[in-house]
């Protein structure tokens, strides 16, 4: 069998990998915890059900222009107005399978072999694997302090002649930061100054917490849409809780879209007309829905915040947005690969190896689940973790043993 030495240099989603082993563990009866979830538990807003049946309905279900039906886009465009203040044209959106799509079709559209993309650390696992993937080099930038909040002198000191793009994720996945409103007008003003691509993954902007507003990268840049380096990624996976319904979007300079279009018509053609249908339902339905899935995430975090607190040993910076929190883990294991095998070996809880978003030692962990499973998750981590718990527990008829790592 012939395989390419780049699709064999490609990393496994260590997230769906994880989910996987979950699953498989549920299927055999066994009661596991999921704190490694990407996605809530709620239900898809009444609104894109709706729109996404009737479409289904009429049985005339057929490819849609590639780059979106004009009614999504158009909602696209207020939304980007109303969140960003940035009145766009149709002609600067593009939809894709997701965020994911639309980041790996940009990408595919702007680097050479060999161009340099920035990534800052800690990072969303698929930018690496998504820069390999189109032969372009990610240069990854840790924050010298062992925090979560990128430095521009680090950034400046990264950037070569081969430098294309900076991504920034902020709200980040997976340490819940939001990034200041300095950090953004420093790195937009240096972008524009560079002629570098700045991408902004903005998948998580209104999942914010204690009221705090994620800058706009938009109100720092001073050159129009067609001439901006400013580049943002969105969709409705997070906003809406809608992870299924595969939808996201670029919003670029026209000449950029152009490309992306050419390139997604040659792979895939369209995403399915239902599934824009249930987008675009979404987006001009109740909004209230977004706030509804805030609230209760702010009120998951708190929860976690807690149970954290009273685990001696671990230090947790607190999020202020997305689904997750990153706390370190090294007082306990340096490994966070083997600590997560432990954990899900020994204690059925699921969590994700900080290894995997550039910052070993520490353990991604979601609170898109419930109050209960995050209390009793964070109770068994620890039962796991703690030399002096007794060596064996119960979760109803089933026992835990605990062996030492
Ligand atoms: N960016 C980030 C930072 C993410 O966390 C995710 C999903 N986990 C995506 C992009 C991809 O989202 P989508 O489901 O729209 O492809």
């Amino acid at each position: 069998m012939s395989i390419s030495q780049l699709a064999r240099s490609i990393a496994e989603s260590p997230t769906l990998a994880l989910n996987e082993q979950a699953r498989l563990l549920r299927e055999r009866g066994e009661a596991v915890i999921h704190l490694g979830a990407g996605e809530p538990k709620n239900k898809a807003p009444i609104n894109a059900i709706l729109s996404s049946a009737a479409k289904l309905n009429t049985g005339d279900i057929k490819y849609t222009p590639t780059d979106g039906i004009p009614s999504l886009k158009k909602a696209i465009v207020r939304y980007t107005e109303e969140s960003y203040d940035r009145l766009v044209a149709p002609e600067n959106v593009m939809v894709s399978g997701g965020a994911k799509q639309a980041l790996f079709n940009l990408l595919f559209t702007i680097l050479n072999p060999q161009d340099e993309v920035i990534v800052l650390a800690p990072y969303w696992v698929s930018y690496p694997e998504m820069i390999r993937m189109v032969y372009a080099v990610p240069v990854i930038v840790t924050p010298e302090d062992g925090g979560f909040y990128p430095r521009m002198k680090e950034i400046e000191q990264a950037v070569s002649s081969y430098t294309r793009a900076i991504i920034v994720n902020s709200p980040n996945n997976p340490s819940g930061v939001v990034y200041s409103k300095e950090f953004i007008q420093q790195i937009v003003e240096f972008c524009e100054t560079k002629g570098i691509y700045l991408i902004m993954d903005d998948i998580y902007h209104k999942l914010v917490f204690d009221g705090k507003v994620p800058a706009s990268p938009y109100s720092f840049t001073r050159k129009d849409t067609e001439s901006t380096h400013v580049i943002s990624i969105n969709g409705i996976s997070k906003l809406y809780g809608m992870t299924g319904f595969r939808i996201g979007w670029v919003i670029a300079p026209k000449k950029i879209i152009e490309v992306m279009i050419n390139v997604q018509a040659q792979t895939t053609s369209c995403t399915s007309l239902i599934l824009q249908a249930a987008a675009e339902g979404a987006l001009t339905g109740l909004q209230s829905v977004v706030e509804t899935l805030r609230l209760t995430l702010e009120n998951n975090r708190n929860v976690m915040m807690q149970e954290l607190q009273a685990f001696s040993g671990i230090h947790t910076t607190k999020p202020d947005g997305t689904y997750y929190c990153l706390p370190d883990f090294r007082a306990y294991n340096k490994n966070s690969v083997e600590l997560c095998h432990f954990l899900l070996k020994k204690a059925l809880v699921v969590t994700v190896p900080g290894k995997e978003f550039g910052m070993e030692g520490h353990l991604r962990l979601s609170y898109a689940t419930t109050v209960k499973d995050i209390k009793q998750g964070i109770e068994r981590i620890k039962w796991a973790l703690d030399p002096s718990a007794p060596n064996e527990i119960y979760i109803g008829e089933r026992k835990l043993v605990r062996d030492w790592l």
